[in-house]
């Protein structure tokens, strides 16, 4: 993922609100990102921007070789279906469907082809193979986030993205959703980007980024074993 030079504003005229501004930075495939800073610093506006679900104001997003900008919504639509997997705090779960039909669902919409074997894989990794005939409403919170994250990763996509993913868990829960964050960047290779108020989150995250007032103010990076003394 790259932004160059990206500005976001919304609004016009004197209420003009700028979210982002002028943001270049690189998010390499097969790391682990967190995005930290205060309320309206323009966490979410960024992850927005990097989803295709917002386009910037000025400057260039690319997914890959992609450039995600200009794009027509239906092409837009088309990535987010199969190359991006995004988690929401509040799970976003449909309550009529089954465990198995939820996490299934985007890739029937999409007309993608549901690989079992792969999506067995996806549910043995969350841990709830065991569930899969359940309602959101049968499942914990952690469960339920779970599903989630087993929805986003069963397309394959170059890169989850997650908004707060562990707002609403309590540390054991969320430590068991930041473990298979970790996994899935160690073991699957692919890049994990998430937006979170919680240093105990960010603290699973290979590089940490500050953003204040649309600026990236600064990124810390995990040290390897040989750096820690
Ligand atoms: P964060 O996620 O860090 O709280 P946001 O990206 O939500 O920050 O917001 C950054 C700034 O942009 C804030 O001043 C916010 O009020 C403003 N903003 C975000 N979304 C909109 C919108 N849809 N319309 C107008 N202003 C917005
Ligand atoms: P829209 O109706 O805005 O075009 P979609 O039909 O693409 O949205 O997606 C339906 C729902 O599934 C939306 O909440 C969307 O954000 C979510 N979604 C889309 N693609 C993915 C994905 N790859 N992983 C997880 N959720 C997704």
């Amino acid at each position: 993922m790259r932004l160059e030079s990206v500005t976001k504003t919304y609004g016009k005229g004197e209420q003009v609100v700028t979210a982002l501004r002028d943001v270049t930075l690189q998010v390499p495939r097969g790391s682990f990102t967190a995005v930290m800073g205060p309320s309206g610093s323009g966490k979410s506006t960024f992850l927005h921007c990097v989803a295709g679900l917002d386009q910037p104001t000025q400057g260039r997003v690319f997914l890959g070789d992609t450039q995600l900008t200009g794009l027509k919504e239906d092409d837009l639509t088309a990535i987010r279906r199969s190359r991006i997997g995004y988690v929401f705090q509040a799970y976003n779960l449909m309550s009529a469907l089954s465990v198995e039909q939820n996490v299934t669902l985007v890739s029937r919409l999409a007309d993608l082809p549901v690989d079992e074997a792969w999506l067995h894989e996806v549910l043995t990794r969350v841990g709830m193979t065991e569930y899969t005939r359940r309602r959101p409403a049968q499942l914990s919170g952690g469960q339920q986030q779970r599903v989630a994250i087993a929805r986003a990763l069963v397309t394959r996509p170059d890169a989850l993205l997650a908004d707060e993913p562990t707002g609403a868990l309590d540390t054991r829960t969320s430590q068991e959703v930041l473990r298979l964050f970790r996994h899935i960047v160690e073991q699957l290779g692919q890049t994990v980007l998430m937006v979170t108020h919680d240093p105990f989150a960010a603290s699973f995250a290979d590089t940490v980024l500050f953003l204040a007032d649309g600026r990236v103010a600064g990124q810390l990076y995990r040290p390897s074993p040989e750096q820690i003394a």
